[in-house]
């Protein structure tokens, strides 16, 4: 074990300086090998464990459990890891590895078939998960008041679902990858089981949010991880196929119009998930599209957007522009406005280019003028409110199944599938019997306004 980088191996078996107490606390036994970054990672691990109400044992024969947060960057850090498995197996006989070797379970798995689970590293979430169903935490009656779900700020029947972290792309416009960093996306599993609890916990429609939700699993090679016995492959087509066999409604935000995303289209079509997707394109015009850096720009949007429609009829596409990007010429704006007619987009919210600091794009171009920003806005906005307008119309006669947000005294308000909480339209129903909130009612839909549709309850 030497190097001389700052990513020095160092060994350190994790002694318990928390001194058990009597009862029946679980008790675990941790060793950390590998770099600070690593130890890091076990710091947070054992925080999280203690705060369960874990307790660190003195050793392996004593603990309910092992996890061993391994090292995988020399050979010499490998056969260490390796031996402390071996250790924890003889000593103990449960055993959850973690850490660098985490990435490649297969060579563990072929020396040490019997562990019980297998985390890369950082994925303290899926430690925990391991932990819990090897080892369940015990009853404790302050922890216990925060419900398995934990706290939501949302109303109790949606739920966002957060699948990644951080953004791979740099579009010039966007200072998010400085603050949040490159792409980091949670496993599979851990996902699921997050979903699962919410819909246990009586959430009727999960919100799948990321920055870019099409490149999830990338940075971790699609990786699989287990969820109810089987394995599941980060990737978003594999986790919306799961996600939609949990009983919720799936709405898919934040997709980008990348060829793979054809095949969730499918899912769509056979009523998987719902038949909404949110992609922001931006703008339309090559140019500005190019400097914008915007991912999947050379897709021949407009063909994908009609081959979606060719298999998901039914699909309901929610976009957002910007417009008075630096460099906008009056004719990338009317570019864009005719965009608008071929596409045709059922929801559509417009921002003016707004110079945030350290945003590269403000170097790119001549800065359009603020009235020219603002005229173009309303332009934009009085353009495609005739396009929403009419494909909204297109609704009245049809029957929709709509899920109510408020009760009020005469009408309820609700949101077909069509329709994402807080940014698209709403439904106002009127029904011969009260509505709950939360449940989801068949409506006639019998009129159209600019945004809203409105109709009557036939059915529970
Ligand atoms: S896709 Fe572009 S706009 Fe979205 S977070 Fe990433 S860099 Fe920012």
């Amino acid at each position: 074990m030497t190097t001389d980088t700052h990513t020095q191996p160092i060994a350190r078996p994790i002694a318990a300086d928390t001194a058990a107490s009597p009862g029946s606390a679980p008790k675990v036994s941790f060793v950390s090998l590998g770099c600070p970054k690593a130890l890091v990672d076990s710091e947070r691990i054992i925080t999280r464990l203690r705060a369960e109400g874990y307790e660190l044992a003195r050793g392996h024969a004593g603990a309910d459990l092992v996890i061993v947060n391994t090292c995988g960057f020399l050979d010499s850090a490998k056969a260490e890891s390796l031996g402390a498995i071996g250790t924890a197996l003889a000593e103990n006989g449960k055993v959850i590895v973690t850490g660098c070797m985490g990435a490649e379970p297969e060579n563990i798995t072929a020396q040490y078939p019997g562990v019980l689970a297998i985390t890369g590293p950082q994925q303290y979430e899926s430690v925990l998960d391991a932990v819990h169903r090897a080892v369940p935490p015990r009853h404790d009656p302050f922890l216990d008041l925060v419900p398995p779900e934990g706290i939501k700020l949302t109303p109790r029947h949606y739920a966002y679902l957060k699948i990644s972290e951080g953004c791979n792309n740099r579009c010039t416009f966007c200072i998010i990858p400085k603050l949040r960093g490159d792409l980091v996306s949670r496993p599979a599993g851990d996902v699921l089981r997050e979903a699962e609890k919410l819909v246990k916990a009586g959430v009727k429609e999960l919100l799948v949010i990321s920055q870019d939700t099409s490149a999830y699993g990338i940075d971790i090679k699609y990786a699989t991880s287990l969820f109810q016995d089987r394995e599941v492959r980060a990737k978003f087509l594999d986790l919306s196929r799961e996600l939609g066999t949990l009983g919720a409604w799936v709405r898919l935000h934040y997709v980008y119009p990348y060829p793979h995303v054809d095949d969730v289209i499918h899912l769509m079509a056979d009523g998987t998930v719902l038949p909404y997707l949110d992609i922001p394109f931006q703008h339309a015009a090559p140019n500005v599209l190019k400097r914008m850096k915007r991912p999947a720009s050379q897709e021949k949007q407009l063909e994908r957007i009609q081959r979606w429609r060719e298999i998901c009829p039914d699909i309901t596409l929610r976009s957002t522009f910007i417009v008075g990007f630096p460099g906008e010429t009056d004719e990338d704006f009317e570019f864009l406005l005719n965009w608008l007619d071929e596409a045709q987009l059922d929801r559509v919210g417009c921002f003016k280019y707004e110079p945030v600091r350290g945003a590269p794009a403000n170097d790119l171009g001549d800065a359009v003028p603020e009235e020219v920003k603002e005229q173009r806005w309303h332009r934009f906005m009085k353009h495609q409110q005739a396009i929403s307008a009419r494909r909204l119309k297109r609704k009245v006669g049809t029957r929709q199944q709509v899920i109510i947000d408020e009760v009020g005294p005469t009408v309820a308000k609700g949101r077909t599938k069509g329709d994402a909480p807080q940014i698209d339209g709403a439904v106002y129903v009127s029904s011969r019997r009260p509505m709950r909130v939360g449940e989801i009612a068949t409506v006639k839909i019998e009129r159209a306004d600019a945004y809203d549709l409105h109709g009557s309850a036939v059915g529970f």
